[in-house]
């Protein structure tokens, strides 16, 4: 592990967009200010970043309005938009490599990871969306008077987006798809911290023929630049993907300013429950990937591992030699499963909740410690005899920390699991199908992945119960989160 950390290789990569992306053109920060943005694997300057501002975010959302009301993007049709969308997907395919390379180089995933899923899932996304875009329309519905009613689905119109750093092309595509299908324009601030393929990927949307305005990118702090787009009393609609934290900002600063409508995507504390009729090393493997994936740093992440007394001791055991033979190291080297995290931060705050954990008397299985010597790297970590109350068990730690609990039986692991603040997504792992419904059932989360984990289809809708947010996103029913209905009445005949 030591060797493979501490010799990074060269990106195989260049950074060709570090501007800002106003009204179809990069242009410097009205300020003049740029911020660094670091690989995660030294600590070290990739590029300085344009830093957009309030300033910024007007000059975008004016250009956003102006393509909304004026700019060719209202006068296309439906099927003009979608044909943008799918040569968009075929551009994201033909730089697979360099949008995968500059992604790992910013966000510090394993390459093949960002290469083979990441970004086939985008254009993946992208032709979805597309295929949706000539397929949006109203209703006609019958009314008890003698009238003539239909009801339209409108673009909204400027729509502010927020995403994060974990999976910054995907959430630009779970974004940004939905609402151009729908026919808004958009305002988009990156994550900080990966800044980088959100402007390739608006570059090749241009390429593909979309017009001016209709997607600005706007790079910068949530404080500043993600505040005014939350604030701004021109911008129809906001959605947001982040911690529950700020996503109770983002409510507030929408509300206080023109009411726009909310959604949010949060986090989780999500439980995966192995029954004791399972498959011990199938279950060993599924809930190592729940947890693990991503260097930890997923929303949804299986991060409250319930396991069934019977089995329990076995599954510990097994966790931990999984654990250990997890390969850590630089993510641009092949066969790589975990890379840094992604910044000093998220690095200090991962080692402060595995000390709470043992401090708090949980057992430290395997792990603790940083990996290697420079950069952001933390060693796969396992904690047994986990109690509910305990700090790790019920805080989002969005790192490689797995947190192992036991139970007796259903009714019990059932009364725990929703025991949360948090309602994202559960794991549950059984050959009994009577469990299987019942669990499916009974826990109150907004995805249930049976037997399976972290399976994302473009059709499949994602989104939290409680505090893990508002709205879904993906799907038909992340549509509605972009269309106004407008009800239109007309007498049938002159009374
Ligand atoms: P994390 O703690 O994982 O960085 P955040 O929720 O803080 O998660 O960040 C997610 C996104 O929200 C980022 O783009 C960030 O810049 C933005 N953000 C953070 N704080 C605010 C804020 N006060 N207003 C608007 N956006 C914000």
């Amino acid at each position: 592990t030591a060797a493979a950390i501490e010799d990074p290789v060269a990106p195989p990569v260049q950074v060709n967009y570090t501007k800002l992306l106003i009204n179809g053109k990069f242009v410097d920060s009205a300020s003049g200010k740029t911020f660094q943005t670091l690989d995660p694997r030294t600590g070290e300057v990739i590029a300085h970043v344009a830093e957009g501002d309030a300033e910024d975010i007007n000059c975008a959302v004016r250009a956003a309005r102006k393509a909304f009301d004026e700019g060719p993007w209202p006068k296309m049709t439906a099927y003009e938009r979608s044909r943008i969308l799918l040569r968009f997907a075929d551009l994201i395919d033909k730089h697979n490599d360099e949008l995968a390379a500059l992604e790992t180089w910013d966000n510090g995933k394993p390459y093949e990871q960002a290469a083979k899923i990441e970004v086939p899932m985008l254009s993946r996304l992208m032709r979805y969306y597309a295929g949706w875009a000539d397929k949006i329309h109203g209703l006609i519905v019958p009314a008890d008077g003698p009238h003539h009613v239909q009801v339209l689905h409108e673009p909204i119109g400027v729509v502010g987006q927020i995403i994060p750093w974990n999976f910054p092309l995907l959430m630009f595509a779970w974004k940004v798809g939905p609402a151009l299908a729908c026919g808004n324009t958009i305002v988009l601030k990156s994550a900080e911290q990966t800044p980088l393929t959100a402007l390739y990927a608006a570059k090749l949307l241009h390429e593909a023929g979309l017009p001016e305005g209709v997607l600005n990118v706007v790079s910068g702090f949530g404080p500043t630049a993600g505040a005014a787009l939350a604030s701004h009393m021109d911008v129809d609609k906001i959605a947001f993907t982040g911690s529950t934290e700020t996503g109770k900002i983002i409510q507030e600063l929408a509300a206080r300013s023109n009411l726009k409508p909310v959604t949010l995507e949060l986090g989780g504390k999500s439980p995966f429950i192995i029954m004791d009729d399972a498959n011990i090393d199938h279950a060993v493997e599924l809930a190592h990937f729940a947890l693990f994936f991503n260097q930890g740093q997923c929303c949804c992440a299986g991060s409250r591992t319930f396991v069934h007394e019977n089995v329990y001791d076995e599954f510990v055991e097994k966790s931990k030699a999984r654990a250990l033979k997890r390969v850590v190291g630089d993510p641009f080297k092949n066969g790589i499963e975990q890379g840094p995290q992604i910044d000093g931060e998220q690095f200090s705050k991962v080692l402060r909740y595995i000390r709470a954990g043992v401090d708090s008397g949980a057992t430290l299985v395997t792990g603790g410690e940083r990996a290697g010597s420079k950069g952001f790297y933390i060693q796969p970590t396992v904690f047994s005899d986990v109690k509910d109350n305990m700090v790790i068990a019920q805080e989002e730690i969005f790192g490689p920390v797995q947190s192992i609990l036991k139970f007796k039986d259903l009714n019990e692991v059932i009364q725990r699991a929703n025991a949360s603040k948090y309602g994202l997504a559960a794991g549950v792992f059984t050959n009994n199908l009577n469990t299987a419904n019942t669990l499916m059932r009974a826990l109150r989360v907004g995805t249930v992945w049976i037997n399976c984990f972290d399976v994302f289809d473009a059709a499949i809708p994602f989104g939290g119960y409680k505090m893990s947010g508002v709205g879904r996103e993906k799907g038909i029913d992340s549509l509605k989160n972009y269309l106004q209905v407008k009800a239109v009445v007309t007498p049938l005949r002159n009374s």
